[in-house]
């Protein structure tokens, strides 16, 4: 048994059972302690002065903490990762380690809603310069002498727009500006952010990281031009999750590969059904032929996980909860990426763009791992609700 996983095993379920655990460093136990810390104590003053130890406070890593980043690093193939509490966290801890005042941000108009808050309430509070762009346009003719981040999603939140991730890194690296991706929708499985020269790889590990629907974490990686400003940052802002919480994603984590290629099979089989069903105006997946991005999607990306939208053909609020009252396997609820299926109405009245493509309900689904027929015979049930409105 050696301590690290030579690099001729490159398959991502051998390197998720195998990263980040270091069992003869623990007695040979296969999982790393729980350690739950704040101070750390030091052998005498002169170490303490030179902190020169592997640990010296709680806030700045454990040997738990360090299990789960080492093993995100080397899925992300990044520098360094970082632990936030949320998802949330991690795109605020970028954005504000990205930029100053002065700067120009660019976020793409399809961005999860309360990362648009936080550009809008915080970041221009600040002076710095956010401008939103079309997702179905690109950016180059946007840049500015002060761009300095080009903060981006694919697929976007809810509608799914997939975006040119090597375009828009070949222009903000012309400018040296630097991209930041939200990947938590394809996750480092389907689609490696550093390896396409992103800058900024953001994770809601919320979702399919922890995958149970009991932990808020998020993650930032980072490749080396941008790991000292994410660093100084993260440690200014005071960011550090519990040696708990760490635990439980590392454990989740041997089991992701699994958990997230079966929750894509269900979904797209799902996804295609609804295709064929009267009451459907378009499904938004972008691994469907019929999505306007498909072949962007099959160029760049290995795989789509379980979350897409669809959108009815007629009707409005009353048709959408009608649809969802009638479900008795999806719940209600915001999230996704766990063992449960979830659905909700799509909120896009904050959209600048594109917003006249969606005139009728947009119903976002999270597929989980119950039966995919289950799942059809309440997707159906939903649909016939409406009818007998
Ligand atoms: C859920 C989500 C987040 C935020 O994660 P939290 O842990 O809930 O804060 C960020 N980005 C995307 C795309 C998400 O869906």
């Amino acid at each position: 048994m050696i301590n690290k996983l030579s690099t001729e095993f490159t398959g991502i379920s051998t390197q998720l059972v195998h990263s980040g655990a270091n069992p003869l460093e623990f007695f040979g136990f296969v999982n790393p302690p729980v350690v739950r810390a704040s101070t750390v104590l030091f052998p005498d003053a002169d170490i303490m002065k030179k902190g020169a130890q592997p640990y010296t406070y709680g806030i700045h890593g454990t040997p738990t903490t360090k299990a789960l980043t080492d093993c995100l690093s080397q899925l992300e193939g990044a520098t360094k990762t970082f632990l936030v509490p949320s998802g949330l966290a991690a795109i605020t801890v970028a954005l504000l380690g990205a930029l100053k005042t002065g700067d120009h941000l660019l976020v793409v108009d399809s961005v999860y809603g309360p990362t648009r808050r936080f550009v809008n309430n915080v970041l221009r509070k600040f002076g710095i310069e956010v401008e939103f762009y079309n997702p179905l346009s690109g950016v180059a003719d946007l840049l500015k002498p002060n761009t300095k981040a080009i903060y981006t999603e694919s697929p976007g939140s809810n509608t799914f727009e997939i975006q040119d991730i090597d375009a828009i890194v070949e222009a903000a690296h012309a400018t040296n500006a630097v991209v930041l991706l939200d990947n938590t929708w394809a996750t480092p499985i389907f689609f490696k952010p550093l390896e396409h020269g992103v800058d900024i790889s953001i994770n809601a590990a919320t979702k399919y990281q922890a995958g149970h629907s009991d932990i808020l974490m998020g993650y930032i990686s980072t490749n080396e031009a941008t790991t000292t400003r994410i660093e100084q940052t993260y440690t200014d802002l005071g960011m550090s999750v519990s040696g708990d919480d760490a635990y439980l994603v590392l454990r989740s984590m041997r089991s992701m590969n699994l958990r997230l290629t079966h929750q894509q099979d269900s979904a797209l089989f799902i996804a295609k059904w609804l295709e064929d069903q009267p009451e459907i105006l378009a499904v938004l997946h972008p691994a469907l032929e019929a999505h306007p991005h498909h072949a962007l999607w099959k160029q760049n990306y290995k795989g789509s996980s379980g979350l897409f939208s669809f959108v009815l053909k007629s009707g409005d609020e009353r048709e959408a909860h009608a649809f969802l009252d009638a479900l008795e396997l999806f719940g209600l609820g915001y999230s996704w990426g766990s063992f449960e299926s979830l659905a909700v109405h799509v909120n896009l009245e904050d959209r600048l763009f594109n917003k006249d493509q969606f005139q009728t309900p947009v119903i976002r689904l999270q597929i989980g791992l119950e039966e995919r027929d289950d799942l059809i015979k309440d997707l159906r049930n939903g649909l016939d609700a409406i009818k007998n409105l």
